[in-house]
């Protein structure tokens, strides 16, 4: 092969046949999401996989992945998947992901078109945040994000902490709700300061005590002890719940504390109807928040993002331009805003496309009514978990989380039951130490009959406990 024609197609004309092909394929595989449940790989599926480096022509490459790789997905696509807080995945989001591969732009900076695509999502989200503006940054999720924004926390109280580290700092202390989302606690234990860090504040029926808060911050104070942030959880893992955030608000201004909002998918009930859109109110008094596209707004994974009240205090955390990054008035190293100078990565991916072309292509009032959906689904379910005579309910609806107690049988062994005949999938979780079945409701294409269908299955497997 001659130099320049060993890694492009040599033939553009089969290429994109064969790319229609792939197109095709991946188009007949979202119609037909209702007929692909999940299916465990197979035994030998390590072996189809292995690398042997031998080249392969796109057609028959890709004839392997339609047939040993698509088949085994996770099975979000599907309307009964209800497990964890998977997001479903939009065919506009499926051809924005091919575009910018198309284009293949490095998005850590430089004088591009993406950085202004980035930034009006970011503007964007200051607007569903009730923020008049502010920082931000596209993530890869909500994991990722919380370590910006405490680290961002973390400067506003410490600045000397990038030149010194933590020598002489005093241990700090971080304040969530009890269920809140353990990705704080991985966030303190990379930053240096360990998962003790982390305190557990008591929170009955999924909210957090704000009193419990006060007394916890002025037990730590009295020891010697740094609180530095205190997590408002926006749509709880476990039963989405919305703490307080005006209450937690008060307590972050009067204890002179960052207040960060871990709102993955809950954010995202703010494009809802009422009552759900009112559950975050208060977020707009956050000094940081951490979301997911790649939930609730079904944008393909992987999508989140941070905003940052504070962009100065943003760029000190982060900026750091080496003379090989310096920019330059004119030509491509210009450019006033790069991602870099927000966050850990250099380069990254045009994360930002898909999202902006899922906005405004399906648009919020169609994004908003799917949400106020899925939050009625989640209530109808639970009302026929209480009608049945084998499950109950085991904590009230709030948002677009039902979580159901089997009567009998254990319920890892009922959900990998649905899971496996392809009738739904649960995922499993403790209430108050009683094992339960867990549905997380971010699907678009879930119906009043899949959560009948779903709730039916899952009767009939309870009743097949002897
Ligand atoms: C999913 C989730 C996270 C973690 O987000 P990733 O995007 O998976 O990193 C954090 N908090 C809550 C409430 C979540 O639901």
């Amino acid at each position: 092969m001659t130099e320049g024609h060993r890694i492009d197609p040599v033939d553009w004309d089969a290429f994109e046949a064969d790319l229609h092909d792939i197109t095709h394929r991946c188009v007949e595989r979202l119609r037909a999401a209702r007929d692909t449940p999940w299916i465990a790989p197979p035994a030998d599926m390590a072996d189809r996989v292995k690398i042997t480096g031998a080249g392969q022509a796109t057609g028959p490459l890709f004839d392997r992945v339609f047939t040993d790789i698509v088949p085994h997905a996770t099975g979000n696509t599907h309307p009964r998947f209800y497990g964890w807080v998977h997001g479903t995945g939009t065919a506009t989001g499926v051809a924005a992901e091919m575009v910018a591969a198309t284009m293949n732009a490095n998005m850590g900076g430089r004088d591009q078109g993406g950085a202004y695509v980035e930034r009006a999502v970011i503007d964007w989200l200051h607007g569903v945040a009730g923020w008049p503006d502010g920082s931000g940054l596209m993530t890869s999720g909500t994991s990722q994000a919380t370590i910006l924004a405490l680290s961002c926390a973390r400067m506003r109280a410490f600045p000397q902490v990038r030149a010194k580290g933590l020598a002489g700092l005093p241990e700090m202390r971080v304040y969530i709700a009890k269920g809140g989302h353990s990705c704080v606690k991985k966030a303190l234990e990379v930053m240096g300061h360990g998962a003790d860090a982390t305190h557990q504040v008591a929170a009955p029926n999924g909210v957090m005590d704000v009193e419990a808060l006060r007394a916890a911050i002025a037990q730590d104070r009295a020891a010697g002890l740094h609180p530095l942030v205190v997590v408002g959880t926006v749509g709880s893992v476990n039963l989405g719940t919305y703490d307080d955030l005006n209450a937690v608000a008060d307590v972050a201004r009067d204890e002179d504390l960052w207040l960060h909002c871990d709102a993955a998918f809950g954010f995202w009930s703010r494009l809802a109807d009422a009552p759900w859109r009112d559950l975050s109110a208060g977020i707009e008094q956050a000094d940081s928040v951490a979301m997911d596209f790649h939930k609730w707004m079904a944008v393909p994974y992987a999508a989140g993002a941070v905003l940052i009240r504070d962009e100065d205090l943003h760029l000190k955390t982060f900026r750091e331009r080496p003379e090989y990054l310096a920019a330059g008035g004119a030509g491509l190293a210009g450019g006033a805003w790069w991602a870099t100078d927000y966050g850990l990565e250099l380069s990254r991916g045009f994360t930002a496309l898909k999202v902006w072309a899922t906005v405004e292509g399906i648009g919020t009032k169609a994004l908003g009514a799917q949400i106020t959906d899925n939050c009625k689904q989640a209530a109808y379910m639970g009302e026929l978990a209480e009608a049945s005579d084998v499950l109950d309910l085991a904590a009230p609806v709030v948002s677009n989380l039902c979580v159901i107690r089997p009567a009998r049988g254990k319920a890892t062994d009922l959900a990998a039951r649905l899971q496996i005949d392809g009738d739904a999938v649960f995922s499993t979780t403790m209430v108050e130490g009683v094992s339960c079945l867990r549905a997380a409701i971010v699907n678009h294409r879930t119906t009043r009959a899949d959560v009948v269908a779903s709730v039916a299955a899952l009767g009939a497997a309870v009743r097949a406990v002897d």
